[in-house]
């Protein structure tokens, strides 16, 4: 059942930032979602998280997170931050597996910040035709 892997992924989640932290971070809702474009994902809802913390650490974040995704046979093509518009505060992880209406949206975009309320810790560009194909140069 999908649920108790997620709930084992949320306490994973939140212990592998505490534990890089070494401060209490709360994932307080880990949920899976389907968007009426087709994008999908999950999202983990999060108390005590900065933007800054993801800045400093975001290279160990990364790993972990991708590791999450893998686990939940998700695509890591997508993984961003969700901020309280005006503030550093992180509200949300988000792993979005975008639907081809919505990729480009994120794709023309450049920098870690397109939206003031989105921090990109991941994005794989997509090269040609077919997904999870690098780029041919
Ligand atoms: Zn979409």
């Amino acid at each position: 059942m999908i649920t108790e892997k997620l709930l084992q992924t949320r306490s994973d989640i939140e212990n592998n930032l505490r534990t890089l932290l070494a401060r209490p971070v709360m994932v307080t809702e880990l949920d899976a979602f389907a968007l009426p474009c087709g994008c999908n994902g999950i999202t983990a809802n999060i108390r005590g998280l900065e933007l800054d913390d993801i800045e400093i650490f975001e290279e160990q974040m990364l790993a972990h997170f991708k590791e999450v995704a893998s686990r939940l046979e998700i695509p890591p093509s997508f993984i961003f931050a969700r901020l309280v518009p005006g503030s550093s505060v992180v509200a949300a992880i988000n792993w979005r597996v975008l639907c081809d209406r919505c990729y480009p949206e994120f794709a023309r975009t450049h920098g870690k910040m397109p939206r003031p309320d989105i921090y990109i810790v991941h994005l794989e560009r997509r090269g040609g035709q077919g997904r999870g194909k690098k780029k041919q140069r």
